[in-house]
């Protein structure tokens, strides 16, 4: 079983070399990154919520503060059957270095439900994310930890999130969450952002590789909110989406996909693997597993579902001449590895998938100052973030002669630890 915290520290570890030589405290400086390699504080509750019968269900729920040493804890809120102790732990190390590559004035921080939501009500689920919001409440706060969605949470459980927060305080905080709905305060653009970015970045890498978006054949594992609006705005910007997947099988078709067809595969709210039991016109459409999507014959490969996707077994038969990790933590070390000799650019989710994260420090802006963006001036700010964060992250590739992963690294631990350094907190 692959540990996705073992993972994340395996990824600080591969810097810590290339930094050393930076901090003439080497004492200070070995400090620094052993506490990055815990969170400061891990929150862990037994919820009991009540289901439409009357019976009472226990849930196990997380939350992880990893690192708030250049600002509040950030970080979303996973509902799904496999969360873990382990997995909300090193989710919460990546959103610390993810804010920190992008240079958003966050720590990092991830809370996680073990649930299956599907098999909740609507009502249950709006108590089950009350009592989870209940729970972390005192620990949580504008400037102290902003909690946002994830896999399986939306702005509907950020406005739950939101009330039971307020109800808990006493007044308005609408910058405690991010995520929620335009009407309590939420951002336009913040739907889309993570695939916006996601975009932005493959724009960026394309540029530097020469690469003509018209002939550029992606596949995209994972068609939630992430995965979806990436292929649709790549779709858009030109890009040839070939193939795209959910967690029930994937369909693909070589002549690419417009938006308006993914739009319309999106809309169909039908699990794309159950398409194959629905007369489809597209007679040239093929259903995939999502193993032959990872091994299709194309030029990127975006994983946009869960971690360990790209794995030791599966990584030598990836044929795509590039990644761009949408998910968090969907290639392994050891697949990494595996990719890098075989020339395959593996462009971090750190880097890759932090348009979520930056439009939620738009919003949390927005409600410190009671102002409201237009979704051009969002769009206009997050475009200049996520192409900034590349330059730098493509600069010190390139300098050093490391990979994608290393250098968003490099750059995101030195932020760090110079915080702390500054804080004089070692
Ligand atoms: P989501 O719940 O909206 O969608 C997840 C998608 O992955 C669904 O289509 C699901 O069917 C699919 N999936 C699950 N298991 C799969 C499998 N084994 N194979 C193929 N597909 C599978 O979640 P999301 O918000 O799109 O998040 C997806 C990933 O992106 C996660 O790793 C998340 O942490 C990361 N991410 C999301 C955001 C965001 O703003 N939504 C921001 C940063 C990172």
């Amino acid at each position: 079983m692959v540990s996705a915290f073992e993972n994340a520290k395996k990824q600080i570890d591969n810097v810590v070399t290339l930094l050393r030589s930076d901090y003439p405290d080497k004492k200070a400086f070995q400090k620094a990154i052993a506490s990055l390699k815990q969170p400061k504080k891990l929150l862990k509750k037994r919820l009991n919520v009540k289901l439409d019968s009357g019976k009472t269900k226990s849930f196990v729920a997380f939350r992880s503060q990893h690192n708030d040493a250049r600002g509040p804890y950030k970080g979303g809120i996973r509902f799904h059957p496999e969360v873990s102790e382990d997995e909300v732990k090193a989710l919460s190390v990546w959103m610390t270095i993810k804010n920190a590559v992008v240079g958003v004035p966050y720590g990092g921080g991830k809370g996680g439900v073990i649930v299956d939501p599907k098999a909740l009500s609507k009502t249950e689920l709006e108590r089950l994310s009350k009592k989870y919001s209940e729970f972390i409440a005192p620990f949580i706060g504008p400037w102290i930890d902003v909690p946002a969605p994830d896999v399986n949470t939306n702005s509907q459980i950020m406005a739950w999130m939101l009330e039971a927060y307020e109800a808990k305080v006493g007044h308005h905080a609408p910058a405690t969450y991010t995520g929620k709905p335009i009407e309590l305060g939420g951002s336009l653009g913040r739907t889309e952002a993570t695939g916006q970015g996601g975009v932005f970045v493959l724009q960026a890498y394309s540029k530097v590789k020469r690469l003509n978006p018209r002939r550029t054949k992606i596949a995209v594992q994972g068609f939630g909110n992430a995965g979806f609006w990436f292929s649709f705005l790549a779709a858009c910007a030109g890009y040839e989406i070939v193939a795209v997947s959910d967690s029930s099988g994937g369909v693909y078709f070589p002549r690419g996909y417009t938006s308006k067809r993914l739009q319309k595969l999106a809309e169909d709210k039908r699990s794309l693997g159950s398409l194959k039991k629905v007369s489809t016109s597209d007679k040239k459409l093929k259903f995939i597993t999502n193993e032959e999507l990872l091994s299709l014959d194309v030029d990127v490969l975006v994983p946009a579902a869960l971690e360990n996707a790209i794995v030791k077994d599966n990584a030598s038969k990836v044929r795509a001449r590039a990644i761009v990790e949408l998910a968090n933590g969907p290639t392994t070390p050891e697949a990494e590895e595996i990719l890098l000799k075989k020339k395959v650019d593996v462009v971090p989710d750190v880097l890759c998938n932090a348009g979520g994260v930056t439009v939620s420090y738009f919003e949390w802006v927005q409600n410190l100052h009671g102002y409201r963006w237009t979704k051009s001036k969002v769009n206009e700010e997050l475009k200049s973030v996520m192409v900034q964060a590349f330059d730098e992250v493509y600069e010190e590739k390139r300098n050093k002669k490391i990979s994608y992963r290393q250098a968003a690294y490099v750059l995101a631990v030195r932020r760090v630890v110079d915080a702390m350094l500054l804080r004089g907190e070692l």
